[in-house]
């Protein structure tokens, strides 16, 4: 599928970083979105995977969020606040959910909810409870 400018892979300072931010998470940052590469290299084939198009999708929640609120403002809420942050994840796992459910598939919600748990998403959240919303989605 075509891509828009705005949606880039991570490469070159990106790989500095530990390498679950490099290669398994994507992040979007308005305008853009960065994803890990073998995801980006999946969209811009012919047939990219749904799993793909779904992270995409997730990261597009974000983007339209940070464009609405203001990137500085979310970006403050995203990190000062615990609530606003697990908040903002759920609402991108729905839309990622919901595109996979239409197609029969899932997402492993036991993997999103030790993330959401641990350090990647500053501890926002307890496991449990993560799992839980998760599940409601
Ligand atoms: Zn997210």
């Amino acid at each position: 599928m075509k891509l828009t400018t705005n949606v880039k892979a991570k490469t070159g300072l990106w790989k500095f970083l530990p390498k679950i931010i490099s290669t398994k998470t994507a992040q979007c940052v308005y305008p853009f979105i960065f994803l890990p590469e073998h995801i980006y290299k999946d969209l811009i084939s012919r047939t990219p995977k749904p799993e793909s198009i779904a992270v995409l999708l997730h990261e597009k929640v974000h983007l339209e969020r940070q464009k609405r609120k203001g990137i500085f403002l979310w970006a403050i809420l995203y990190i000062i606040s615990p609530k606003f942050r697990f908040n903002e994840e759920l609402l991108a796992f729905k839309e990622q959910i919901k595109y996979l459910k239409k197609l029969n598939l899932t997402l492993d919600l036991e993997l999103r909810a030790k993330r959401l748990s641990s350090w990647l998403y500053l501890w926002c959240v307890s496991y449990e409870k993560a799992l839980t919303k998760l599940k409601k989605l």
